[in-house]
């Protein structure tokens, strides 16, 4: 365990368990041997919902815990009540959760439905993030806060407006200039008084890579000039009592507490002065930025780790804010936040197989067959050759390699000018081989093929080097043998692992024996852990990999102290296909009717097979999956 340090990154949700396995424990802690969940058993107990969704065991699969979530919710919440009577502010804390970080039906649903007792809502930055985020307020606590953030047409700020008829307690935060005569204009048309929010931009500069929305240059937000314009054109219209809320976002993954206190302290200064200048300001939206500790370092030194936890976070932006109000004698506003990272990343896991791992093939040295080497060498190559054996005399190891490789080098070059044939180019091959593996004293790092495409479901590996931990999620009993990098199904060189917390080119792992793994049939699994937020949503379906599948599972009562009480089938072949405005119905028939012409009495069973391929999720199916959803879909 100590090897994929769970307990740095993963303290308190997930340990590993006497049985070598990982366990998640849903509330943060354990005070009953019941709250803990062996992810092993969940992953086997879904391995036989053969008929629920018709879901089989299909990997790569999501699996939720809702349980999570609401911890870390209520955790985020009690932070924040805590900093609030221990440093004697007088309003309260009410957050939101901005549904990009994940926009899944179920989580959004939980989230409104955890937050409701101490009004927890929303924030949606486009149109069909607003439609949902209307929809699931309509069964959350009336006071929740429905932010509207994002750039705006007329369209999305009717909505919003139409949102406020609905009794929903919305805010249109204006980004740009521009949309502070739409606000007002279709105020009037559909004789509705809105509450605003203006979004500010920061000096404050947040240096990450999630800094770029911050600063004088970011992308967002109005400047102390456009702010002076909005107030004055509010004040034309009459509408100066509309503005009641300041918005900053200084970017994800805020570093310290010492850059926080240092943006929310700005902010704090132009709420003031929003006062002063006759706002009736009422809540100041410190934006996102809550960070996680991926690696589990606590350095804060990199996007990768954060300095603070929970408690520490909200102290600072507490602080931060009473001490510019008592100095300006205002009443101190509700504190809104947008955490999304914080909320979500931890009640998601992505779990999925390895394969296969291209195995070390090092020949021995009486494998080595000299007179085959020295066949059709050239005179250079000879002479590297013979240089070679001389250092290896000697045990000059640098020499060694250093003609070793001239060699190899020379050889590759005859080949390719056609002076030397594949067997004496193999040989060499085995030879070098050797050489660095008797030298280098290290076994090569192997290439584990693992089912799952990085596009789909880790893109921010891929995009922007995001590195999430990434452990074997059971076996943690056992020393792993080998070292390896994951290596994904797409035909693509980007699709590989190679960077891993901690600063690893190379994770620790398992060999792939068969029935002795303690797995389920003998496979070996791994967990993705600390994914849910983004990556669903930024996923793409590069190669036609399409999403996982998902289920969801719950801490219970009975003896195995969970149930799994959702599963999801993730997309078919035929969805990923419809993706991109093919027609898999017409595709198979087409396909039916050649059949028919070319193969004759064959042609039922080769249509039936064309319906199981559309119907199948695209990643590789193991002999014992395979016809699980074959059975279940004979056709379309
Ligand atoms: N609010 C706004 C305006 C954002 O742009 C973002 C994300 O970048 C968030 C909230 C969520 O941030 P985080 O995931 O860091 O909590």
């Amino acid at each position: 365990a100590a090897l994929y340090r769970v307990d740095s990154w993963g303290a308190p949700y997930f340990a590993v368990n006497d049985s070598g396995n990982i366990a998640v424990r849903p509330y943060g802690s354990i005070t009953l041997a019941h709250q803990e969940i062996d992810l092993l058993k969940v992953i086997k107990k879904v391995s036989d919902l053969k008929s629920v969704g018709g879901l089989g065991s299909q990997f790569p699969l999501i699996v939720r815990f809702p349980d999570v979530l609401k911890t870390r919710l209520e955790s985020l919440q009690s932070a924040f009540e805590f900093a609030i009577q221990s440093q004697g502010y007088e309003s309260h804390y009410q957050g939101v959760y901005p549904v990009k970080c994940n926009q899944d039906r179920f989580v959004v649903e939980d989230i409104v439905k955890f937050g409701s007792p101490f009004r927890f809502g929303l924030e949606a930055g486009s149109k069909p993030e607003l439609l949902l985020a209307m929809n699931c307020l309509c069964k959350g606590n009336p006071e929740a806060l429905l932010v509207c953030n994002g750039f705006k047409d007329a369209e999305y700020i009717s909505l919003a407006l139409l949102a406020r008829k609905l009794a929903l307690n919305t805010v249109i935060v204006l980004e740009q200039e521009e949309e502070v005569k739409l606000v007002i204009d279709l105020t009037k048309k559909l004789s509705v008084r809105p509450v605003i929010g203006l979004r500010a931009k920061l000096r404050t500069k947040h240096s990450g890579h999630f800094g770029s929305t911050s600063g004088e240059k970011g992308k967002f937000g109005l400047t102390t000039n456009q702010i002076l314009r909005v107030v004055k054109e509010l004040h034309g219209s009459g509408m100066l009592d509309c503005l009641q809320l300041l918005h900053f976002h200084i970017g994800s993954q805020i570093p310290s507490t010492a850059l926080l206190q240092d943006g929310v302290g700005e902010a704090a200064q132009i709420y003031s002065e929003l006062v002063r200048l006759g706002a009736n300001m009422k809540v100041i939206d410190i934006g996102g930025g809550l960070g996680i500790d991926y690696d589990g370092s606590k350095s804060g030194n990199s996007d990768l780790s954060v300095s603070y936890g929970l408690e520490e976070y909200a102290s600072a932006v507490v602080n931060a804010i009473r001490v510019v109000c008592d100095r300006k004698s205002i009443n101190h506003p509700i504190i809104c936040s947008e955490s999304g990272r914080a909320i979500v990343s931890h009640h998601s896991i992505l779990i999925f197989e390895a394969m296969g791992a291209a195995a070390p093939t090092t020949p021995t040295m009486d494998q080595i067959n000299i007179p085959t080497i020295m066949e059709g060498l050239s005179e250079d190559a000879r002479a590297d050759y013979w240089n070679l054996s001389d250092a290896a005399m000697r045990h000059d190891n640098e020499t060694c390699l250093f003609y070793a490789d001239q060699l190899k080098q020379r050889c590759v070059e005859q080949f390719k000018e056609g002076t030397l044939g594949i067997e004496q180019l193999g040989a060499i091959d085995g030879l070098f081989d050797l050489l660095t593996k008797m030298i280098g004293g290290s076994e090569p790092v192997r290439t584990y093929l693992v089912n799952l495409s990085i596009f789909t479901s880790i893109p921010d590996f891929w995009s922007i080097g995001q590195i999430f931990p990434i452990v074997p999620i059971h076996r943690l009993d056992e020393r792993p043998a080998v070292k390896g990098v994951l290596s994904d199904l797409t035909c693509d060189s980007d699709g590989k692992i190679d960077k891993y917390i901690g600063g690893e080119t190379s994770l620790p792992l398992h060999e792939l024996d068969g029935d002795s793994g303690g797995g389920v049939n003998g496979r070996y699994y791994l967990g993705m852990f600390l994914g849910g937020a983004y990556q669903e949503a930024l996923g793409g379906v590069h190669n036609l990999f399409g999403g996982p599948s998902v289920v969801t599972v719950l801490q219970s009562d009975g003896p195995q102290s969970f149930a799994v009480t959702r599963a999801m089938p993730g997309s078919s072949c035929g969805d990923v296909l419809r993706a991109m405005q093919h027609e898999p119905e017409l595709m198979y028939n087409t396909l039916k009717h050649r059949a028919e012409e070319f193969c004759g009495f064959d042609a039922a069973v080769l249509s039936s097979s064309l319906a199981h391929s559309f119907h199948n999720m695209p990643y590789l199916e193991l002999a014992s999956s395979c016809s699980l959803i074959a059975m279940n879909n004979s056709g379309f």
